[in-house]
């Protein structure tokens, strides 16, 4: 493949099924294959250790649906892990979804309000700030990175 001159490279095709040291295996003998002024991106990724474990490996970009489907679930990413707004002690959580956090979830809703919006089976407005919130995380955290 480096010999094609590609604009940029895909680090992919493994079934989700390896192990995480064989999966950050393949992943660190591509980036060190593949030339450096080259845009590296890792398909599929989406749990906050890989993407960071890849970055430090020089990976440059990353794909996943986890942040978004996790969030129809009620499942925050937090800098101390993820959090699940439907258990009954947010009810009365006043604080944002992740102390700290400046995405509009959390600077304009609270944990007790996102939770009552996510009893509503009818709006999807929970998920969506959610949704915004985890992704808003990774983006973040890879900024840090960065
Ligand atoms: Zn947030």
């Amino acid at each position: 493949m480096t010999k094609r001159n590609c604009p940029g490279y895909a680090i992919g095709g493994m079934s989700g099924g390896e192990s995480k040291e064989d999966f950050w295996r393949t992943v660190k003998l591509c980036c060190e294959l593949l030339p450096d002024d080259k845009p590296k991106y890792v398909m599929g990724i989406g749990y906050a250790e890989d993407l960071v474990v890849a970055a430090l490996m020089g990976a440059d970009m990353f794909d996943c649906v986890f942040a978004t489907r996790t969030a129809r679930f009620g499942s925050a990413f937090t800098s101390y892990g993820m959090i699940k707004i439907k258990q009954e002690r947010y009810a009365m959580d006043f604080g944002p979804l992740s102390e700290g956090c400046y995405c509009y979830a959390c600077t304009n809703y609270t944990r007790s309000y996102i939770q009552r919006l996510f009893t509503n089976k009818t709006d999807n407005s929970a998920i969506q700030l959610i949704s915004l919130h985890n992704v808003h995380y990774l983006i973040h955290l890879l900024r840090g990175l960065r």
